[in-house]
């Protein structure tokens, strides 16, 4: 099993537009299964393809896993030591949101790129969405809640957009500076 390397704040290479899937072969879907991976090694709900440094745009999110921290459970996979029980991985290509609902929400957010990170973002309470699933074939689904919004901050990361580009510049600020000292 791959866990692959993050690409961590105030790297450059975050701001980067991702590009469209042009083709789903087993490549894409091996790629997909080490991003869920590196994703529950490094327990996060929702992981951007630009996050491990590749320009495509591919998220995946599993917003209902628990961690293990004991190990007594025999139904639960290992990540690289990482113990984890139901699993609902889910797997997005080219997602487009169609609809946004004018109610918004807020959400103590955080980003496997900002380590230690977290602020309040305002977005869209639910969406409607266009994508290819794991195996290529076109879904049209609603989601709401923590799903809409850890969805809306993956497709910002394939616009090169992360979620302290949300928040006002001085708490951006007092994030950013954090982040530096940790290096
Ligand atoms: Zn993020």
């Amino acid at each position: 099993m791959k866990i692959l390397p993050l690409v961590i704040a105030p790297d450059p290479f975050l701001k980067k537009v991702s590009l469209p899937v042009v083709e789903i072969n087993s490549e894409v879907q091996q790629f997909m299964k080490d991003m869920i991976n590196t994703m529950y090694y490094e327990g996060g709900i929702g992981l951007a393809s630009v996050q491990v440094g590749v320009l495509k745009r591919i998220l995946v999110m599993d917003v209902d896993y628990e961690v293990d921290p004991n190990h007594h459970h025999h139904d639960h996979e290992s990540f690289n030591g990482v113990h984890v029980q139901n699993t609902n991985p889910q797997f997005f290509i080219n997602p487009e949101i169609e609809e946004s609902s004018s109610i918004n929400s807020s959400f103590n957010e955080g980003c496997l790129s900002f380590p230690g990170a977290r602020a309040e973002v305002v977005r869209p309470e639910s969406i409607k969405l266009k994508y290819l699933d794991f195996d290529g074939n076109e879904q049209l689904k609603i989601f709401n809640g923590i799903s809409a919004t850890c969805i809306q901050h993956e497709i910002d990361h394939l616009n090169g957009i992360t979620f302290v580009d949300r928040i006002s510049p001085l708490k951006r600020e007092v994030i950013l500076k954090k982040i530096k000292k940790r290096k």
